[in-house]
């Protein structure tokens, strides 16, 4: 019986080496241990998600939930948790040092099944109460060394160095598959633990997309301009509309239809009428497309989009305020012909014989030849004030999961603001023991008031967070433990892709995607960016977009 002590051990040496090879023989001589009600398990955890793709269920466990059982079991105190965030800075780490005293389980007292059974009783568990207490049931029951990889799950990140990939081909060393055959069957099935499963009996030739297990999304590469985009791919091209929903594969198979969104989870409740609507899909069908706001035959802003996100089962009026469609570009799966391997022009095609219907429309495409034309429908994209363009490849297959060049994106150059650090914390992995995640503010309109917008950690160098850490260490005004506030010095200017209004920050504004595009050493904190100009980028971003939609349904 293999136990969650015995993965931890495993997790360890995976840890302890940066040899590929070496990772990849440790985790096959453990899959190779387990048995069937195991292998799925281990797995899973190894790849770092505790439930099967398609599973809908989620653990939900908030930080403040996760640091009071550890206070309780740990017996630590604020001191204690914030020093003990300081120096690991990693959730599993601290888990580890705060229950250091605990020694009242012998190793192996959880195994792997049980582990499963009480992450199931957390993700079962509702209501803050009631989560607390499971949580403490499956902490109370491991070891320290056990609990730093619950923590580890738990918050979705093991940092071993076992990208997905690397599990993958350790189920093929384990079971002696070819990786070719391993990684196919994973593009089919999504779900890592089941391709193990089909591995164990040498079935994974049989692999098949599921109806109702979300496949992985195609993904593009962005290109700068039409000329490398035509460099890319050839003179002729598609180009559609790239519209600002949300990604949804839709599966309709008879009265049974789900919605799954980009992270692969379902979101079906929260677009109750896009659900009803594909019942009428005349055929049993896997689509990709996005949900879109769209009202009086306009498509609404994203914000609009976004006032419906995480709501599950919204009201009438919700509805009415906010409709939703769905517009297809893809056909993946239609009764129980598997279309990946087709070429686009034949998805399509097959896509268009379903034809539009109320509440389910075609993504607006154009064959065009050359630079020039894409440079044309590109400027009336950002004329239409959508995002840009997307080209696809005509010829091109359905490739789960992968970003490649038979999908380019053509986006609008993006915005910057300059900003000052007003904040920091430690980062994590790689990160750790600097001072890499900032939070920023701009200023208000003649007043020195500094009001936060955003955080970011991406895009200096090593050697400019290194110089950084060193500066917001002499500038901390308070230490929070793994947040501190510093006084405003460093300006630097963010990208991003939209303005949005939120109560998340206090300007009252959030960046989506924000990113560090320059340390701007050369600009004074008495230059930098204020709030109406943040209005400004925001206000543009609210324009109606007249994206252009095939016969959408809304009437
Ligand atoms: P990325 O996901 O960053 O590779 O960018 C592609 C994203 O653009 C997808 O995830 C979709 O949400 C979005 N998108 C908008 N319109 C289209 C379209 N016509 N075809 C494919 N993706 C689209």
């Amino acid at each position: 019986m293999v136990t969650l002590d015995d993965f931890a051990t495993a997790a360890d040496a995976i840890a302890g080496t940066s040899s590929k090879r070496e990772k990849v023989r440790v985790l096959a001589d453990f899959l190779r241990g387990c048995d069937e009600e195991e292998l799925p398990l281990a797995t899973r955890y190894f790849s770092g998600s505790v439930f099967a793709t398609g599973d809908p269920r989620t653990l939900n466990v908030g930080g403040a939930v996760f640091s009071r059982v550890l206070r309780d079991l740990g017996g630590a105190g604020d001191a204690e948790m914030a020093r003990a965030w300081r120096q690991y800075a990693d959730v599993g780490d601290v888990t580890r040092a705060v229950l250091a005293g605990k020694d009242d389980v012998p190793a192996g007292a959880v195994t792997l099944v049980r582990l499963g059974g009480l992450l199931c009783a957390i993700a079962d568990a509702s209501g803050v109460r009631s989560k607390t207490a499971a949580l403490r049931d499956l902490l109370a029951a491991t070891t320290p060394e056990g609990a730093r990889y619950v923590a580890k799950l738990i918050s979705g990140d093991m940092r071993i160095g076992l990208r997905e990939g690397l599990v993958e081909e350790a189920v093929g060393v384990a079971f002696g598959a070819e990786p070719a055959a391993v990684s196919r069957a994973v593009m089919l099935v999504g779900d890592l633990g089941e391709v193990a499963r089909l591995a164990v009996h040498g079935t994974l030739a049989d692999a098949r997309p599921q109806w109702f297990v979300p496949l992985r999304f195609m993904l593009a590469t962005p290109v700068a301009d039409a000329e490398e985009a035509i460099a890319r791919m050839g003179e002729d091209v598609w180009v559609e509309d790239k519209y600002d929903g949300i990604r949804c594969q839709l599966h309709r198979r008879g009265e049974r239809v789900a919605l799954y969104s980009r992270d692969l989870k379902d979101v079906t409740r929260q677009f109750p009428e896009v659900a009803a609507a594909a019942v009428d899909v005349p055929a049993d069908v896997i689509v990709d497309g996005e949900v879109l706001a769209f009202h009086g035959g306009m498509v609404m802003p994203f914000q609009a989009l976004q006032t419906r996100l995480g709501r599950v089962d919204p009201g009438a009026d919700v509805m009415r305020a906010v409709p939703a469609i769905y517009v297809a570009w893809d056909l993946l799966v239609e009764g129980d012909d598997v279309l990946l391997d087709a070429p686009l022009h034949q998805r399509r095609q097959r896509l268009e014989r379903l034809g539009p219907q109320e509440r389910i429309a075609l993504a607006h495409l154009e064959s065009v030849r050359g630079a020039a034309e894409v440079n044309r429908r590109f400027q009336d994209a950002r004329g239409r004030r959508n995002e840009g363009l997307m080209l696809k490849q005509p010829d091109s297959p359905y490739t789960p999961g992968r970003r490649g060049l038979n999908w380019l994106k053509l986006k609008q150059p993006l915005d910057t603001l300059d900003v000052v650090v007003v904040g920091a914390e430690w980062g994590h992995g790689k990160r750790r023991g600097v001072l890499s995640d900032v939070t920023f503010a701009v200023r208000v309109d003649a007043t020195d008031d500094l009001v936060t917008i955003g955080k970011a950690y991406s895009g200096l160098t090593d050697a400019e967070i290194a110089e950084m850490t060193k500066l917001l260490l002499e500038s901390t005004i308070a230490d929070h433990g793994h947040y501190r506030t510093v006084r405003p010095e460093i300006v630097l200017e963010v990208a991003f892709d939209a303005v949005q209004p939120s109560t998340r920050h206090k300007s009252g504004y959030a960046l989506r995607f924000p990113r560090i595009a320059r340390w701007r050493h050369d600009k004074p904190v008495s230059e930098i960016d204020t709030l109406s100009r943040v209005r400004q980028l925001a206000a543009l971003g609210t324009v109606e977009r007249e994206q252009r939609v095939d016969q959408a349904g809304d009437q």
